[in-house]
């Protein structure tokens, strides 16, 4: 199926009450296991780098290697780079196949996050269908070795949400609303669901102008999951959870066959633990059988 842009995907999931995982992944393995699992539910995908294993398997592997796996499959997928404040590198991934970036101004004063976001916006709107993410507020928890603490994490206002969205001319928009990267420290995270659905109606009360992003997804329990979902949030961001599957499953073959020499073996047991919890994940979303 043709690579679609996430716009796209996330206006028709936001106007059918269901959502998009947006899988955050490391290697190759993961991105295949990804993909499988999209097959296997039949649901549409937003696959993701965030800016280290970007640099490190570098944007034109990255994008070669999506492209290989997800032409084929008979789903529509994305790729997407996630919290990139790097314009150069915005613009680097764009030029060589990713369907989508998001701009990461949180950091900037509101002027400057619109400034430079928009310039992001500009490049990306030239180059053709390629769409934009912008954050407004700041995720708590660990993004790629960067430490927000829960109490330096500054909500989204929902008053400038709009005129954010406007003049930054981004096409999907990540407020924060209290989720958190990594792994939540508490049983249950204060999620401002009042927020949420003022910033919604603010930003998408009229039409559909910029479909919303919940960060963080991770150790989210089920039912604020699903009540995120109902208010309007499109793609949900899945990353800790993946790289704990990879490791654990990893691990554990390793320690269970310690004499074996068989990297191959090792991959089919990280394939098999990531496939699960995306599907886990999928089914939750609603977005199983969408595709
Ligand atoms: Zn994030």
């Amino acid at each position: 199926m043709p690579v679609v842009s996430a716009r796209e995907m996330l206006v028709e999931a936001a106007t059918h009450g269901y959502a998009v995982g947006a899988f955050n992944v490391t290697n190759i393995i993961q991105m295949e296991a990804v993909i499988e699992a999209a097959v296997a539910r039949r649901a549409p995908v937003i696959i993701q780098t965030s800016v280290t294993p970007t640099k490190f398997l570098r944007p034109e592997v990255i994008a070669a290697a999506f492209r290989a796996l997800a032409e084929p499959a008979p789903i529509p997928a994305c790729l997407h780079l996630d919290h990139c404040d790097d314009v150069g590198l915005c613009q680097r991934c764009a030029g060589v196949g990713y369907t989508n970036i998001m701009f990461d101004g949180s950091k900037l004063d509101f002027d400057e996050n619109v400034r430079v976001t928009r310039e992001v916006v500009e490049y990306c709107h030239g180059l053709g269908d390629i769409t934009v993410e912008g954050e407004l507020g700041t995720v708590s928890g660990v993004e790629d070795q960067v430490r927000v603490a829960e109490t330096e994490a500054e909500l989204c206002d929902p008053a400038r949400s709009l005129e954010f969205v406007e003049r930054s001319g981004v096409d999907l928009f990540a407020p924060a609303i209290g989720t958190a990267h990594g792994v939540y420290t508490t049983e249950n995270p204060k999620i401002d669901f009042d927020r949420f659905e003022k910033i919604q109606k603010i930003v998408n009360g009229q039409r559909m102008i910029a479909p919303l992003i919940v960060h963080g997804g991770t150790g989210l329990k089920p039912e604020v999951v699903k009540r995120l979902v109902a208010l309007g949030g499109a793609k949900f961001n899945v990353s800790t959870d993946l790289k704990y599957a990879l490791i654990d499953a990893t691990c554990d073959y390793i320690s269970s066959h310690r004499k074996e020499y068989n990297p191959g073996k090792i991959d089919v047991a990280a394939k098999r633990a990531v496939m699960a919890r995306v599907e886990y994940w999928m089914d939750l979303l609603g977005c199983a059988g969408k595709a």
